[in-house]
């Protein structure tokens, strides 16, 4: 299973704290994220794989294995209170996921039915 993470610098906080809810879980899962959002779950203990910081084409970066269906789900919490340079990257991300089904959960409180919902799934 492969989960790629996105934090706005705004919810970064929360997508550590989501992340590490989920710990042992995510021991067997693949994390992707964007360089700077990686850079806190790593911090935090967690084991990611690093692309390149959103701005410089993280999301970018993100959006082309998604359009692979390579992953699973995607987490992104964007702020809604701030303005970002890469909003058209931001919008591409989200057009591809929806293009290709991909999950994409831009809250804790979605993400976490969604992951819940992987989880489950995968238990079977
Ligand atoms: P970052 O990128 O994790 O490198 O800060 C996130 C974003 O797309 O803004």
């Amino acid at each position: 299973m492969k989960i790629a993470v996105i934090a706005h610098d705004g919810k970064k906080a929360e997508m550590v704290a989501f992340l590490l809810n989920y710990k042992n879980q995510l021991d067997k899962v693949d994390l992707i994220s964007t360089g700077t959002t990686g850079g806190h779950a790593e911090k935090a203990g967690l084991k990611v794989h690093r692309y390149l910081s959103g701005p410089l084409g993280g999301d970018a970066q993100i959006a082309a294995e998604a359009a692979e269906k390579k992953v699973d789900l995607v987490v992104f919490f964007r702020d809604p209170l701030d303005k970002h340079p890469h909003e058209p990257d931001v919008q591409m991300l989200m057009r591809i996921c929806d293009v290709h089904d991909i999950p994409l959960a831009t809250n804790p409180a979605s993400a976490r039915l969604m992951m819940d919902g992987l989880l489950k799934r995968s238990e079977k």
